[in-house]
């Protein structure tokens, strides 16, 4: 029999794609969706779905026991530009969801977990370009205080009590089905929504703030690659740094200007910007590339081909 899989925070822009993609591999009726909202149509017709908060250990271990889950993926959490404005309620959700389902695995009620990480665990002291697997880690945003602390406890269940958690530094993700929920790279789908829909955009982003963006394809992919990789190959149990492309908003614009030539975007930076300058600029994979065969599979163009196409239909 296949094995039973949980999502939590399954309605947002990650963790929808993620259920069609695990249901596709594994059968609807073995991955069940949660969120403490409904998603999308197409995800609620999909297959199980349960409202579940994740902060609330005893609803997420009934639901553990009723369908006799063996793995979870934890989606739920605040994202960076949401958590600027309510750094408790962030620290709250994305510190106390993670050890529910540390403990659960410590508990031996699942096997496996999956958990994100960001690039936001980097700061401005980190090496810009390319940056290494284990630079310097002085995160100045209090989303990415959560992630670097979520993988020090990563780590420690897993060096302490064998917890299988496995884990990437996603960085900003790019995609059509689902809208982002907050974050400081959210400007490279709504430019791609602005485009189709035949009108200018007004970036929150200086025009040469270069970050690492991946498509969610590439994410989803690597996901589940991580995930079902033999067990010796996985050497960093924090989180790994994963990559694809690196790009500003004026080289997105321009990208998307060779299919749509009228499109016009303008810059008006917010609060986000400082949030994004204390990121890298590119980053160093190589030990997702080493470790378990990481390969990226979509540049900007390929982006933006499938950004345009998809939105248009
Ligand atoms: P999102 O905001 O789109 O989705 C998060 C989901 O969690 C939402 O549907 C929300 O309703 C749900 N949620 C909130 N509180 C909850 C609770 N208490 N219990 C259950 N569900 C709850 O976020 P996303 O972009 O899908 O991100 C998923 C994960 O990936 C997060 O950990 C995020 O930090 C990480 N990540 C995302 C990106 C990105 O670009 N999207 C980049 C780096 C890391």
């Amino acid at each position: 029999m296949q094995k039973s899989i949980l999502i939590l925070g399954a309605s947002g822009q990650i963790g929808t794609e993620l259920t069609f993609a695990l249901r596709e591999k594994y059968g609807n009726d073995r991955v069940i969706a949660s969120d403490i909202r409904e998603g999308g149509d197409e995800l609620m017709a999909s297959g199980p779905f349960e409202l579940l908060d994740a902060t609330n250990y005893d609803a997420m271990e009934d639901v553990v026991v009723h369908y006799e889950i063996e793995e979870i993926y934890l989606m739920a959490a605040m994202l960076s530009a949401t958590a600027e404005k309510f750094p408790m309620r962030a620290w709250s959700l994305n510190m106390n969801s993670l050890f529910n389902v540390l403990n659960l695995a410590k508990e031996q009620k699942i096997n496996k977990l999956f958990w994100p990480s960001s690039i936001a665990v980097f700061g401005p002291n980190t090496q810009k370009e390319n940056t290494p697997q284990s630079a310097i880690m002085e995160p100045s945003t209090v989303y990415g205080i959560s992630k670097q602390s979520g993988e020090r406890w990563c780590s420690y269940y897993y060096n302490k009590y064998g917890v299988d958690v496995r884990s990437v530094r996603y960085p900003g993700l790019i995609s059509w089905k689902t809208l982002p929920g907050g974050g400081t790279t959210d400007y490279a789908v709504e430019i791609f929504h602005k485009a189709v829909a035949g009108v200018g955009y007004s970036c929150f982003l200086n025009p040469d703030t270069k970050l690492p963006m991946m498509f969610m394809d590439d994410a989803i992919r690597a996901t589940i690659d991580l995930m079902e990789s033999n067990a010796v190959n996985i050497n960093i149990r924090s989180s790994y740094n994963l990559a694809a492309m690196s790009f500003t908003p004026a080289e997105i614009a321009k990208s998307i200007q060779k299919q749509i030539p009228g499109f016009r975007i303008t810059y008006n930076p917010d609060f986000r910007q400082a949030i994004a300058d204390s990121w890298p600029n590119s980053i160093d994979d190589s030990c997702a590339t080493k470790d378990w065969g990481w390969q990226p599979g979509f540049n900007l163009e390929k982006t933006t081909e499938e950004m345009l196409k998809n939105l248009r239909k």
